[in-house]
């Protein structure tokens, strides 16, 4: 069987890939081993900038999710110890936030009404590069398939088996981090303003949820190997001596989830018909709320190619080279950022510039404050 794109992985990256790669008439089957799109915290947060809010518009998404999105027209970054904070405050939002379960119902909906079909249960076992193209040996629920696709989209997501089979190394490693994700409540709420708090062994962000006086906390600190648990008392008052000043009296509701994170970045491979994305291409520890952004700007640009480029007519190398030579310098400067702000995190105190520090954050909220840092010549891993 032969469609236009296979996508390796139905997370939320594949899913986004295959609405991005259907709306430029493109065939698309998605194929991910789990027998339902499995949630495993409905309600972490999820923190888009708002220069992606467009794209999903585009793609029929947006419509889904829109009426659960909070906006965020602040962002106060601030670093335990350190003089001086950095106050982003908009009149129209940098950024959204929303439940997962929020986007992931709106991509549901999404791909029932596109004509990419996603294939739950559906595990890619084996892909051989042959002459002509690819082959992938797929473990369905009751026998084992044979596709042809004439290209391929690896998102099976940080501990990518396709990646490896595809010759996409990991080439740079750092970590690892614990991040907990906590629902809290506050008696000074501030229905659009986003904090990001620096402290000795770790950062702290909080966003606003939807409902008055409720809030996310994320804690990602670095692993030392004799980490206790702490306990939702423990957690409160670390949140009340790091940013108790500005969100007044807290209470830690409930411990949403906890996920062990790492720098993970693997390079794109030789294989003329495939290209990696999301967690398969950069996996982050959730710091400024980059990974899914990232990947959303990269599928804009897959997007671009393939509504502009008549690629079925290019030789795989030629469709993957265009496409290399606009993700591949993000995709470096992402990780090279990523790699000083978390050499920060392990030596709280090191570095001197809060520019930098404070680019990171800028990073996540606003690609044209990104372009401004780059100029200046700030954040960047030298
Ligand atoms: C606590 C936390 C908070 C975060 N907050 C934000 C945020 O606010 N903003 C942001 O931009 N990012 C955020 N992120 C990052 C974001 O969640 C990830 O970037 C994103 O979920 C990566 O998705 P993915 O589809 O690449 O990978 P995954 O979610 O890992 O999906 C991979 C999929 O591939 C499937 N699969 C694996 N192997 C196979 C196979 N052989 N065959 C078929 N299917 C296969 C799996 O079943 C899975 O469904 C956060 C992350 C964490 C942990």
């Amino acid at each position: 069987m032969s469609v236009d794109f296979g996508v390796i992985g139905g997370g939320l990256v594949g899913r986004i890939a295959a609405l991005a790669l259907a709306d430029t008439q493109a065939e698309v089957a998605v194929w991910d081993k789990a027998n339902q799109v499995v949630v495993p915290s409905a309600d972490q947060p999820l923190t888009l900038r708002a220069t992606n809010i467009a794209f999903l518009e585009k793609l029929g998404i947006w419509k889904h999710c829109q009426a659960h999105a909070n906006p965020i027209n602040q962002l106060h970054i601030s670093s335990s110890g350190r003089f001086g904070c950095l106050h982003i405050c908009e009149q129209d939002p940098i950024a959204y936030v929303m439940a997962r379960r929020s986007l992931d119902s709106a991509l549901n909906k999404a791909i029932n009404a596109s004509t990419a079909k996603l294939h739950l249960g559906h595990s890619v076992d084996s892909i051989t590069v042959e002459p002509t193209g690819l082959s992938c040996e797929i473990q369905a629920k009751h026998n084992v398939q044979t596709h042809q696709p004439r290209r391929i989209i690896v998102a099976d997501g940080a501990k990518s088996s396709m990646a490896d089979q595809l010759g996409m190394n990991i080439v740079a490693v750092a970590g690892g981090f614990t991040s907990s994700v906590y629902k809290i409540q506050v008696s000074r709420w501030h229905a659009t303003k986003a904090y990001q708090r620096f402290y000795p062994h770790g950062a702290i962000g909080v966003v606003p949820a939807a409902t008055a006086g409720q809030c996310w906390a994320i804690i990602t600190q670095q692993q030392t190997g004799h980490d206790q648990e702490q306990t939702l008392a423990e957690v409160e008052t670390m949140l009340g001596i790091h940013l108790g000043t500005r969100l007044g009296d807290l209470v830690v509701e409930k411990k949403l989830g906890v996920y062990n994170t790492t720098l993970q970045y693997r390079e794109a491979g030789d294989c003329d018909y495939a290209l990696n994305f999301g967690n398969s291409s950069i996996n982050l520890p959730p710091i400024a709320a980059q990974g899914l952004n990232h990947a959303i700007q990269e599928l804009q640009c897959l997007n671009m190619q393939q509504s502009f480029s008549a690629w079925q007519h290019s030789n795989g190398s030629v469709w993957r080279n265009a496409l290399l030579e606009k993700l591949s310098l993000q995709r470096q400067r992402l990780v090279a950022n990523a790699k000083l702000v978390l050499a920060m995190q392990c030596s709280h105190g090191g570095f001197s510039s809060i520019a930098k520090r404070l680019s990171w954050a800028w990073l996540g909220a606003d690609l044209n404050a990104d372009s401004i840092v780059s100029r200046r010549g700030q954040g960047y891993y030298r």
